[in-house]
C-alpha cells in the first residue's frame, strides 16, 4: 500500500452511536482537495500516539458518510472500542472535540458503483456489527443522489443496543418506500421483536443474517451485492450469493 499524504483533520463530533460505538466526524482543512469513493477506508493516525517502534500507530477505517458529504467539508468514521487491548480504537474514544485526527487515502477496491455506470436493478447490502459502516456511506451515496433504484439492507448485530445508525436507517425505512431494511438479532432477548406495519421493513428478527438470507433472497435477480462484516459472515454470504448463481463481478465484499 503506497503511502499518501497525511492530512490533519479536526474532530468536530463524537455520537455515540451504541454502548461499544461512535462515530467520529473529521473536519477537513479548508484547502484540502481529499476526495474518495463510497466504500473506501481511510488509514487514521492520531499525532503523538506512537508504537514501541516511535512509529505512528495507523488503523484502517472506512469511510462511513458519503463523498456528497465531503461538500459540507466533513467526512465521518464510525469505530467499535474492541475491548481490553484494542489499541487504537481504544486510544481514539478517548479523544475530543477539537483534537487533530490525521488520515491519509483513500485505498481499496470495495466502491459503490457509480452514478453514471449502467444502474443495477436493486442494490443489495448485507452488513454484520460495525460492517455497516462503508455501506452506510454507499447507502447514503445513493439517496443524496436520488438515484432511482431500489435498495435493501439485511442487517445484523448482536442485541438491540448494538444497532448502528438506527436512527437514520429507521427513517429511511419508514418515508422511503424503495429502501427494505431487515434487521436481525444474533444475541438477546427474542422479546425485542418489533413488528412493523411496513412490509418494506422488518426489525429484530432473531438469528444470524446469513441464516436468514435464504428467506430474503428467494432467486437470482439483477442485484448488485455489497458485503461487509467480520470474515467468517463475509465468507458464508459470499457462498450464498455465489450457490444463488450471482456472479463474481456482482458480489463485492470488505472484511476485518
Ligand atoms: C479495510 C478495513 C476497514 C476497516 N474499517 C473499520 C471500521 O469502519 N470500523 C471499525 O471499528 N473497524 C474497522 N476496521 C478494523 C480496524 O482497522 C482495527 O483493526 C480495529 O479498530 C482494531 O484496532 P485496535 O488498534 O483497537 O486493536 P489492536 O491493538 O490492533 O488489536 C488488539 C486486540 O484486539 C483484537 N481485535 C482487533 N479487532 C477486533 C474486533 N473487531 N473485535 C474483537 N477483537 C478485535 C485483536 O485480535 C487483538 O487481540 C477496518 C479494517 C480494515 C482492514
Amino acid at each position: 500500500m503506497a503511502v499518501r499524504e497525511i492530512l490533519p483533520t479536526t474532530l468536530t463530533d463524537i455520537i455515540q452511536e451504541t454502548p461499544r460505538v461512535c462515530t467520529f466526524r473529521l473536519a477537513l482543512p479548508r484547502e484540502s482537495s481529499f476526495s474518495f469513493q463510497a466504500g473506501q477506508f481511510v488509514m487514521a493516525s492520531i499525532p503523538g500516539f506512537l508504537n514501541t517502534k516511535g512509529r505512528p500507530v495507523r488503523r484502517a477505517y472506512s469511510v462511513a458518510s458519503s463523498p456528497r458529504d465531503l461538500e459540507k467539508g466533513f467526512l465521518e468514521l464510525t469505530i467499535t472500542r474492541v475491548g481490553e487491548g484494542g489499541f487504537f480504537s481504544n486510544r481514539i474514544h478517548e479523544c475530543r472535540p477539537g483534537d487533530t485526527i490525521n488520515i491519509d487515502g483513500p485505498y481499496g477496491s470495495f466502491i459503490l458503483r457509480k452514478a453514471h455506470e449502467t444502474p443495477p436493478e436493486r442494490y443489495l447490502f448485507v452488513a454484520s456489527g460495525s460492517g455497516i459502516a462503508p455501506l452506510r456511506g454507499m447507502i447514503r451515496t445513493i439517496l443524496l443522489e436520488d438515484r432511482k433504484v431500489p435498495v435493501s439492507l439485511y442487517y445484523g448485530y448482536r442485541s438491540p443496543a448494538d444497532f448502528i445508525f438506527e436512527k437514520e436507517l429507521t427513517d429511511y425505512a419508514m418515508e422511503r418506500s424503495g429502501f427494505e431494511l431487515v434487521t436481525a438479532l444474533s444475541r438477546g432477548e427474542t422479546t425485542a421483536l418489533e413488528k412493523t406495519d411496513l412490509p418494506n421493513f422488518r426489525k429484530g428478527l432473531s438469528g444470524r443474517i446469513t441464516r436468514l438470507l435464504p428467506e430474503l433472497v428467494p432467486g437470482i435477480d439483477g442485484a448488485e451485492v455489497y458485503i461487509c462484516g467480520p470474515p467468517e459472515m463475509v465468507g458464508q454470504s459470499e457462498a450464498f450469493f455465489r450457490a444463488a448463481g450471482y456472479p463474481q463481478e456482482r458480489v463485492h465484499k470488505e472484511q476485518w
